[in-house]
């Protein structure tokens, strides 16, 4: 049997938390607020109406694209994207095309492997369709608040190649997005929406003829099982000598299966073209150097320092830098308590964030030899104490916190370190 090499393409949509709209000044906000009371005619698509790029939406999606390591381009250009559907009062979207903010970038993966980034683009988001029954018809009310919010669309090369690759890409994703403060990135509200191109070929030189597109996947963990399927499906249809419709699919997380939704259209069929009420967006370099110089310490970046300063363990590192508040925690307490005690309490006792940080009461007692061990191990440290540094007995005291984990009560531990010292003043080791 012939070995098949798949190759998968991601293509995230992230709704900015812009305070107005892409084109115009409404509020973006739309999420449990009343339908259609944020709508103007320039996001009801009214005819007449001119649309005003939003600076603040450009220059976040150029941040984006400077964190996934793009190319800016110096001139951009928006596109009118055609297609009919309820959701789009124009028939078209603004999105861009050919001239986008940012290409060819890359994310690398704990592997070192880099995910390589086609193009980073900036877009208008469509309203939301609700289907409801009212008096027991089915009925598709639209809803417009959502309708002309700016979209960021991130789109990958097919060179993913496992659920748990996209998996693991798409996590870093988000991290990078939040760190950067430009979207929640929050599935279950939709401002972070997932897709995957799925194929499969005999030959790792060149991509399939076809490629399925799983859609509506709104969660990380159905990603990776959606991309498990169709691997597994289309395997078996190549090895009968078929080979897969292209089309667009659903996922049943029920099923744990890909269902078929409707036959792709091809690129062509959207009828890109310039948009011709905004001119070309030009950046000097300047420009966005200076936007390269706001961007944050990345996620990546900061784990390695925590293991580099604080040998703390990577999964700990991690979860502390993926949530912003705890990270800042972290920093403001740093200096208070053993790093690696107050990380363990951040992250694993879940402690209350908006208190300084309390050790538990009902600690374990401080077994002496390690007291000993200490003392004996930081003589010098011991030394400018007894010469009337005391500030440094905080010093002894964090290295208990860390022998022991921060299972035992500090108080209790500089007591027994400044009896240890004081009792036998002469010799820096107590005999146990
Ligand atoms: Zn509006
Ligand atoms: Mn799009």
């Amino acid at each position: 049997m012939t070995k098949l090499y798949p190759n998968i393409g991601l293509e995230i949509h992230v709704e900015l938390k812009t305070k107005s709209k892409m084109f115009c000044g409404c509020p973006a906000e739309h999420f449990q607020v009343k339908p259609n009371t944020r709508t103007c005619p320039v996001c009801l698509g009214l005819p007449g109406a001119l649309p005003v790029p939003n600076k603040k939406a450009i220059d976040w999606t150029i941040l984006i694209g400077l964190a996934l390591n793009c190319r800016i381009n110096q001139e951009s250009t928006f596109d009118r994207k055609h297609y009919f559907y309820p959701d789009l009062p124009k028939g078209f979207q603004i999105s861009q095309f050919d001239d986008p903010f940012c290409r060819q970038g890359f994310l690398k993966l704990d592997s070192a492997k880099k995910i390589l980034i086609n193009r980073v683009h900036l877009e208008e988001d469509t309203a939301k369709l609700i289907h409801k029954k009212i008096k027991g018809k089915d009925v598709t009310l639209v809803d417009f608040n959502r309708s002309g919010v700016a979209l960021v669309e991130i789109v990958t090369e097919p060179n993913v190649t496992s659920g748990s690759e996209a998996k693991e890409f798409l996590k870093k994703l988000r991290d990078i997005i939040r760190r950067l403060q430009v979207s929640d990135c929050d599935m279950e509200k939709g401002s972070m929406r997932l897709e995957a191109n799925i194929s499969l070929t005999p030959d790792p030189k060149h991509l399939a003829k076809y490629k399925v597109e799983v859609k509506n996947l709104n969660s990380f963990r159905f990603v990776d099982q959606a991309i498990n399927y169709e691997i597994k499906r289309q395997t078996s249809l190549l090895e009968q000598g078929i080979t897969p419709t292209q089309e667009t699919r659903g996922y049943d997380d029920l099923k744990k299966q890909t269902f078929s939704q409707r036959i792709k259209e091809a690129a062509g069929d959207y009828r890109y073209f310039p948009e011709p009420d905004i001119p070309p967006i030009v950046l000097t370099p300047d420009y966005v150097e200076r936007l390269r110089a706001k961007l944050p310490q990345l996620p990546e970046t900061i784990v390695q320092e925590l293991i580099n300063d604080f040998h703390m363990n990577i999964s700990t590192a991690q979860l502390l830098v993926k949530d912003a508040v705890k990270l800042a925690y972290f920093k403001k307490y740093l200096f208070k308590i053993d790093p690696l005690v107050l990380a363990n309490l951040i992250v694993n006792k879940k402690i209350d964030l908006d208190k300084p940080p309390q050790l538990r009461t009902a600690s374990e007692a401080v077994d002496p030899k390690i007291i000993a061990q200490i003392i004996r191990e930081n003589a010098d440290v011991v030394a400018k104490y007894k010469a009337g540094k005391t500030s440094v007995i905080g010093f002894l005291v964090g290295q208990v916190m860390r022998q022991t984990h921060g299972k035992v009560d500090p108080q209790e531990a500089q007591k027994l370190i400044l009896q240890a010292v004081k009792v036998r003043p002469w010799r820096l080791i107590i005999q146990v």
